[in-house]
């Protein structure tokens, strides 16, 4: 009762009021704490209708203005920072810092939206054909379509929007469908920003409710023209095959299965924490979590003992009171996610340290280490919680090895002050990821680069560096300013 009352004030207090058939759960305490309407058929043919209208008009605005656009939202988000960023602890349950956190991350993705809108670049290139020139330009895609994932409820979403914005194209969300009140929130922030901007088309971003088949209705629509899909690998294959069958453009940001080698060089101390911090942080619910921890044999004793002794003494409980590093699990299913890894790991004859349930209300676990006798077994997909597998390792090259014959490539760390270790892992013949760190976790990454990782990730990029041409369309031209028409390759055509 007390959670649904401080979402209605927050919601009340963004301008907004929504209710429906889809109820919205904290697993805070197992509460309902709102509703939305589910989506019909004609709902979502009209929001796709609507997107493409509203592209029409959008595509033609300078990019710098569409840039201001961006402009005014993140100054709106950092109006509303703390209320948004507690009802996303409250939606999805990770600690007040992290919700702070996910909506600086929606502030600082709209800055760098706003700059790249003076940056939408394409190259001159060199014609081999005497009196011509050739150059290219960087044009709108369409519509937009963003379907998120629970644990990132209103970051992900930034991210893409951010840049499909400024790249000239309309959006449509269909948010987790158990986190949809977030939505409801950040799209009246969006309003917000609408309205001051004055003449920005409407229905340029738009929100679309349900679960994975009113996604799957939108993946499949021909309007749509590029699908952000962020989620498991399960319904990434599933969204990949459906937009490929109509050559619709992806981004797929999939599951992770990530790891990290200690070497016998490294600086323990930072180590213990950047492990720590990327396994146990946000219950484990990171795509970027920490799954699994390659430790040399030197120092493994050491090191296991050091992990033991921190994460048992680690405060998990209730998300909104600031002593908690961690809080609860999403769900009960995702409980079940948890319990049946680590029977499955004891049956291997895995040593295992921590992992009960905590007697509250709502799916609370305490940090589960598992010290696998080999490489197999529940270790080698992702569960998505707090559970670590550790691993000895004698030789770099093999652990290397190891870490990469996972299906899952997104994150990775090497934790040393060996030069040369870590330029190996850097190489080519080292981490096969996305993301390759050195000397910090494999959580936590910053909107500067870009992210995503490769094989069952997904191989989508997004954020930071040049990930905003997925969300444009390259053409290349070849203007001839002579009086002539020579052909390409040296090629006769004389009539
Ligand atoms: P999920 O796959 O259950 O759902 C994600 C979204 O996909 C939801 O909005 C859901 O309604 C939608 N969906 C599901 N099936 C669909 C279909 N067939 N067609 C269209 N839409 C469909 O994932 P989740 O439990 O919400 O999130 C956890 C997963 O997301 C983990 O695997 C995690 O690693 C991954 N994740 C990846 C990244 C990344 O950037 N790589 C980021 C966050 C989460």
């Amino acid at each position: 009762m007390k959670l649904a009352a401080d979402v209605e004030t927050i919601l009340t207090h963004l301008g907004t009021q929504i209710s429906g058939d889809m109820a919205s759960y904290s697993p805070v305490d197992g509460s309902n704490i709102g509703s939305v309407p589910t989506a019909s058929a004609s709902d979502i043919d009209a929001a796709c209708a609507n997107a493409t209208a509203a592209f029409h008009s959008w595509r033609a605005v300078p990019a710098p203005r569409r840039g201001e656009l961006v402009r005014l939202f993140g100054n709106a988000l950092r109006e509303d920072k703390e209320k948004l960023a507690r009802l996303v602890t409250i939606e999805c349950g990770k600690p007040l810092s992290e919700g702070m956190g996910e909506v600086q991350e929606m502030i600082d993705i709209c800055d760098f939206a706003v700059g790249l809108s003076r940056q939408l670049h394409g190259l001159t290139i060199a014609s081999e054909r005497p009196g011509h020139r050739m150059m290219e330009q960087w044009h709108p895609l369409g519509p937009v379509l963003v379907i998120s994932a629970f644990n990132f409820p209103v970051a992900v979403w930034a991210w893409n929007a951010a840049l499909a914005l400024v790249c000239g194209n309309s959006v449509i969300w269909k948010p987790s469908e158990k986190t949809p009140l977030t939505a409801v929130a950040v799209q009246a922030i969006f309003e917000r920003a609408v309205t001051a901007f004055g003449d920005a088309p409407a229905h340029v971003s738009q929100v679309v409710h349900g679960g994975r088949d009113v996604g799957a209705a939108l993946v499949a629509d021909p309007r749509i023209a590029l699908i952000s899909a962020t989620g498991s690998t399960q319904m990434g294959r599933k969204v990949g095959q459906v937009a490929a069958a109509r050559f619709a453009k992806t981004i797929l940001e999939l599951g992770g299965n990530n790891a990290a080698i200690i070497s016998d060089k490294a600086d323990l101390a930072l180590a213990l924490r950047g492990v720590l911090f990327s396994a146990f942080g946000t219950s484990g619910q990171r795509c970027t979590s920490l799954r699994r921890v390659f430790v040399h044999d030197a120092i493994y004793d050491n090191f296991v003992e050091a992990l033991k002794a921190a994460s048992t003494s680690m405060a998990v409980g209730d998300p909104l009171d600031g002593g908690n590093l961690a809080g609860p699990l999403i769900d009960e299913a995702a409980y079940d996610g948890m319990r049946i890894a680590l029977d499955e790991a004891r049956a291997l004859g895995a040593n295992i340290t921590g992992g009960a349930r905590m007697d509250m209300k709502g799916a609370y676990v305490r940090p589960a280490l598992v010290e696998m006798p080999t490489h197999n077994g529940p270790a080698l997909r992702e569960t998505f919680a707090p559970i670590l597998y550790i691993f000895r390792y004698h030789d770099l090259a093999h652990a290397i090895t190891l870490q990469n014959s996972v299906g899952a490539g997104l994150s990775s760390s090497i934790f040393s002050t060996d030069v040369r270790e870590c330029e190996r892992f850097l190489s080519a013949e080292g981490s096969d990821c996305g993301i390759a760190n050195v000397n910090i976790g494999t959580s936590g990454a910053e909107i500067g680069g870009a992210f995503g990782g490769e094989k069952e990730t997904g191989g989508g990029r997004e954020s930071g560096s040049d990930a905003w041409k997925a969300y444009m369309r390259r053409v290349t031209n070849t203007i001839n300013y002579s009086n002539e028409l020579p052909l390409a390759q040296g090629v006769t055509f004389d009539l």
